[in-house]
């Protein structure tokens, strides 16, 4: 005999005969079963219709009437639905089924309480709705009505499903579909949580910003549905490093955010920055492709740094650009100065839209010369910014920014055109190059750019060569610039890997790209002279390498005979430098080159 079963048996016996029930009932149960006028229909049978369940006390609290749905809700046996069932007893029964086993005394005196009060409360509210759990396990929303001759009406309704999707809708309000974690709306509403607590109290609220090193690089490379897995490897990877107090939130992209009270400041802070950057060691493993990846945090405490959400956020921010700055996989603290620097930053920015729309900018160019003749070989275009009010910015000092912004991609096309337009005016053996910036390299449009600058201009391709950096490979994604550079030597250019030996310097960017010069970079030339030792080693291999690859080799930087010399007899091919020219204007060149003098003398 099922639990139940026998939990009926026990109450059909507590039943006794029950006969009839009072005047109320019996006045109810008329009620009920008249027929509606104008329709072959009982009211009775109408309310077993109803898809809620539906039923009246009477005043002293035994079953008039209940319908079809009420029954099945609660399971009640045929004997529990008689009129004149004392709600007691179905309200016991339900709750030893929900149990699975008899009530013990205490447990009954509790039920009789319950009772009192309830009768009590429907007395004094009128009407009011609770939801309970049901045996089993769905969600009832009772509404009870007190009726004039006294008694309730009891409507019950399963609302489980609503329940469900009402979570999962706030679910879905509040979390990244992607990660699962916390979305940035849920972030700052918590985050401000925190906030208003804390100023009561005395704890500390730290704020960290992360954002992923080279994410892009993976999406470009392995594609959105990989690069989708990694971040919710991060997420998983970020929620095991932390309490389980902390909020952790995706901000959107690769940028998480945590919040977290932290006693001791500072302290707690880098601790948790630790733990964070130590869930990027192992490499993160996906399709059997194992990525490595680190991170780069930013911090700001409350109060010290803010003490308003956006304030404490912006601030974490600016620590967090420190932390790239930087190179990444680290943490910084806010200061106050970051926030003096990025205004400067701001302000240079702003400057640069306004040039970029006067025309504020120039090119110079330094003739390139051939090791053997001392002849020019060609001339690389170098950005110079003449601010009204700035005076002569240098490159190392605006590119940066124009790359963060992404104005280097029309400033690089200006460059591309006016670079063109001058090499036209000079002799035609004289080469021209221009320095592509990865921003540039990766951009979709940048072989029609360069396709319509050369039309634009007439050049020969064959006199343009290219001058990009192996982290303008690494970052654009080794597939897609691969792509870019065999499409610009199909026009016919060159490409030259400029800065060579500064970055990872694979030998496999080298030898799989369609490079046709390495330029040594300019440290190592001038290391001649401080480092002996090890700069001719290193210019010596990749020297070496170039020629046992058939590319050409530019010496940068070289500043007296004596550089000279040592890149000469490594085999440069060609050397670049203030001992054979500065920078000069695109006019001086045509001057030198037309006059076949010796640039030396020009510059
Ligand atoms: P880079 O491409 O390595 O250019 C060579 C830099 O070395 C130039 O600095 C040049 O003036 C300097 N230089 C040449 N010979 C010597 C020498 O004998 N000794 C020393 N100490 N320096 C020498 P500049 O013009 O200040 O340019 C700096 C960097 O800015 C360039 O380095 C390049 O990375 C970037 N840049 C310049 N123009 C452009 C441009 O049009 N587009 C892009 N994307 N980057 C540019
Ligand atoms: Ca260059
Ligand atoms: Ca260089």
């Amino acid at each position: 005999m099922s639990a139940s079963k026998s939990i009926l048996k026990q109450h059909s016996s507590d039943l006794g005969d029950y006969t009839g029930g009072n005047d109320t009932t019996a006045k109810a149960v008329k009620e009920v079963t008249a027929p509606i006028a104008g329709c072959d229909l009982s009211l009775e049978e109408a309310l077993h219709c109803l898809p809620i369940g539906f039923s009246i006390f009477d005043a002293n609290h035994k079953l008039a009437f209940c319908n079809k749905r009420y029954r099945e809700l609660f399971d009640l046996p045929q004997e529990l639905t008689a009129p004149g069932t004392a709600f007691g007893d179905i309200l016991r029964y339900h709750i030893e089924t929900k149990n699975g086993r008899p009530l013990n005394d205490e447990e009954k005196k509790g039920i009789n309480n319950w009772l009192i009060n309830h009768a009590k409360k429907i007395d004094d509210e009128k009407s009011f709705s609770q939801i309970n759990q049901s045996f089993d396990s769905r969600f009832l929303r009772a509404q009870y009505t007190r009726l004039a001759p006294g008694g309730w009406v009891d409507l019950q309704e399963d609302i489980t499903e609503k329940l469900q999707s009402d979570r999962k809708v706030s679910f879905l309000a509040t979390h990244d579909a992607l990660t699962r974690i916390e979305n940035r709306r849920s972030y700052r509403v918590k985050l401000n949580g925190m906030l208003t607590r804390s100023r009561k109290g005395d704890t500390n609220i730290g704020v960290i910003l992360i954002d992923l090193d080279g994410f892009k690089s993976i999406n470009d490379t392995f594609g959105h549905p990989f690069a989708d897995k990694v971040l919710i490897m991060v997420a998983q990877r970020l929620r095991s490093a932390l309490r389980s107090t902390s909020v952790l939130a995706r901000l959107g992209g690769d940028e998480f955010a945590i919040a977290e009270s932290m006693e001791r400041g500072a302290i707690d802070a880098a601790i948790i920055c630790k733990r964070l950057l130590s869930a990027f060691e192992q490499p993160f493993r996906v399709d059997g492709v194992a990525v490595p990846l680190t991170a780069s945090l930013g911090v700001a405490l409350a109060p010290q740094n803010g003490t308003k959400d956006e304030e404490l956020m912006k601030n974490a921010d600016l620590a967090l650009y420190r932390s790239k700055k930087v190179g990444g996989n680290t943490f910084h603290f806010f200061e106050k100065e970051m926030d003096v620097d990025m205004r400067k930053r701001l302000a240079l920015e702003s400057d640069l839209r306004s040039s970029i729309k006067d025309g504020d900018f120039i090119l110079h160019y330094q003739p390139i010369a051939k090791v053997d003749s001392g002849e020019i070989a060609g001339c690389e275009a170098l950005l110079r910014w003449e601010h009204p009010k700035r005076g002569l910015v240098s490159p190392d000092d605006f590119i940066p920014v124009a790359e963060e912004t992404g104005l280097m991609v029309q400033l690089g096309a200006w460059v591309l055109s006016q670079a063109f337009h001058d090499a036209c005016k000079w002799p035609e053996d004289i080469r021209i190059a221009v320095n592509v910036s990865p921003v540039q390299l990766r951009a979709d449009n940048f072989v029609e750019n360069v396709k319509s600058a050369l039309v634009n201009s007439g050049i020969s391709p064959n006199r343009v060569e290219l001058e990009i950096t192996e982290t303008a490979i690494l970052e654009g994604g080794r597939d897609k610039i691969y792509k870019t550079l065999v499409a610009l030597k199909e026009l016919g250019l060159r490409v030259a890997l400029d800065d060579f030996g500064t970055g990872f310097s694979s030998l496999s960017h080298v030898h799989s790209f369609p490079v046709d010069r390495i330029k040594i970079d300019g440290s190592f030339v001038q290391g001649l002279g401080d480092q002996p030792t090890k700069s001719l080693a290193i210019v010596r291999s990749l020297t070496q390498l170039a020629n046992s690859l058939g590319m050409e080799t530019t010496a940068e930087c070289v500043e007296n005979a004596e550089q000279l010399s040592v890149v000469q007899a490594e085999g440069c091919t060609e050397i670049q430098g203030y001992y054979f020219a500065r920078p000069t204007t695109a006019e001086n060149i045509g001057i030198i080159a037309l006059s076949k003098s010796d640039p030396k003398s020009q510059s």
